[in-house]
């Protein structure tokens, strides 16, 4: 069995770095950090210009047509940047729903402009109530003729602040079973009503709550069915829950790896030669080969064409777990040093390992939550009946 990627991915993987060398400066890591926003105009612009912002798309909507494999490789150099990709990411799902099941105006509307990286759309999911269990939402869209008035309130709407649109879930009816009576719009967020007030994560993410109060929305924003919601969003769910962090893992262990060849211990031995050092890197080596086969498991998967079911979740939860363990071992080995942050000229690596420390918390959080993936392997994978 090989399990390393064919040369043309690994082809793909090289034209990434040299991208990243020349778009992803320090100033511009800074001003990420700095902000808690992981998105960049001029980042996005370059990726436009070398027509990488949609690669996977097909050649005919503007992608490049690579395959999931070649993705991998992709997907691998951009994470271990910690390059500004996640309002790419979700203009992006979104805009594959729109090709699936929009309308041509719609279509035609959206789709160029976000091939361009002219538009941020933004996902409007979770509620204060309704996290895990979204088909609990509450905030409310009222038919008023060939307009919808929404009335509510979405948690955690990252990049709303820099979003041109919403990916609204609202409930259209509640007199059916709750995953039958919602609803999907896309809400342009200029609309009066909108109000959008920063939240910042511990790891320092700007993300948002966003109040909606009377906001009139175009029955021609409505993506798919009325009460049909659930399907439609059900096909953006499938690839976050796709999601791995492996070369997020990468990244932790190169900045490990490079403090533990630069740094001595007060004997002046290197820390390289500290057994509870190498413990900690070769575990992480582990969890990294580990994390990354799962992922690669999924992108065959899909290559093959056949159904990712419970596969997808296991390589979000083991790779988003192992990160969180090894962000903490390796603080636990550097020792104080390591929660020096990225500001502070003097943090081990660059302040990388503190960043890990407080990044791979929400890695087990946001796409699911653990216990939700540990829930989607339990029924899909092993066919237990589900919890409560
Ligand atoms: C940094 C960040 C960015 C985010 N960005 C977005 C975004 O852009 N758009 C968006 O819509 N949302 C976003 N989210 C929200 C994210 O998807 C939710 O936080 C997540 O789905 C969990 O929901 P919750 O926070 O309401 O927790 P809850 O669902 O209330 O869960 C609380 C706890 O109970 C557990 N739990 C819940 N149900 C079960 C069950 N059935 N079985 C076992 N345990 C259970 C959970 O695992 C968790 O530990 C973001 C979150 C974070 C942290």
């Amino acid at each position: 069995m090989d399990f390393r990627l064919r040369e043309s991915s690994e082809a793909r993987r090289a034209e990434v770095r040299a991208f990243l060398e020349e778009h992803m400066s320090l100033a511009l890591e800074e001003r990420v950090y700095r902000t808690g926003v992981s998105h960049d105009a001029a980042f996005t612009q370059a990726l436009v210009d070398r027509g990488w912002i949609a690669p996977s798309w097909p050649v005919e909507f503007g992608g490049q047509g690579l395959d999931p494999e070649e993705m991998v490789a992709v997907g691998e150099e951009l994470r271990l940047a910690d390059a500004p990709m996640y309002g790419i990411g979700t203009t992006n799902m979104v805009s594959a729903v729109i090709l699936a099941v929009g309308t041509d105006a719609q279509k035609t509307e959206i789709v160029p402009k976000a091939l361009a990286g002219e538009i941020v759309i933004v996902l409007g999911f979770s509620e204060p109530e309704a996290g895990s269990d979204l088909a609990a939402a509450v905030t409310r869209a009222e038919r008023d003729g060939d307009e919808w008035v929404i009335n509510g309130q979405k948690m955690f709407t990252t990049n709303a602040q820099i979003g041109d649109y919403a990916f609204l879930l609202a409930r259209t009816n509640t007199e059916v079973a709750k995953h039958k009576g919602l609803t999907m719009f896309l809400v342009p967020l200029d609309q009066p009503g909108v109000e959008i007030q920063a939240v910042f994560t511990l790891s320092g993410e700007r993300t948002n709550i966003v109040f909606y109060n009377d906001v009139r929305v175009s029955d021609a924003w409505r993506v798919g069915e009325v009460d049909g919601g659930w399907r439609t969003m059900t096909v953006a769910l499938t690839n976050e829950h796709a999601a791995g962090f492996a070369a997020v893992i990468d990244r932790l262990l190169v900045a490990a790896e490079s403090w533990a060849r630069e740094s001595t211990d007060d004997d002046g031995v290197s820390r390289m030669e500290d057994e509870t050092v190498r413990e900690a890197l070769g575990r992480t080596v582990i969890d990294l080969e580990v994390s990354r086969l799962l992922q690669r498991r999924v992108a065959w998967m899909a290559e093959a064409g056949e159904t990712v079911i419970a596969e997808g979740p296991m390589s979000k939860l083991f790779s988003s777990e192992a990160l969180k363990d090894r962000a903490q071992d390796m603080v636990e080995v550097v020792g104080p040093d390591a929660l020096r942050s990225y500001f502070d000229p003097s943090a081990p690596s660059h302040g990388v390992i503190e960043h890990m420390l407080r990044f791979s918390l929400g890695t087990t959080i946001y796409a699911g939550t653990s216990e939700i993936h540990r829930n989607m392997i339990a029924q899909r994978g092993l066919g237990l009946p589900r919890s409560g």
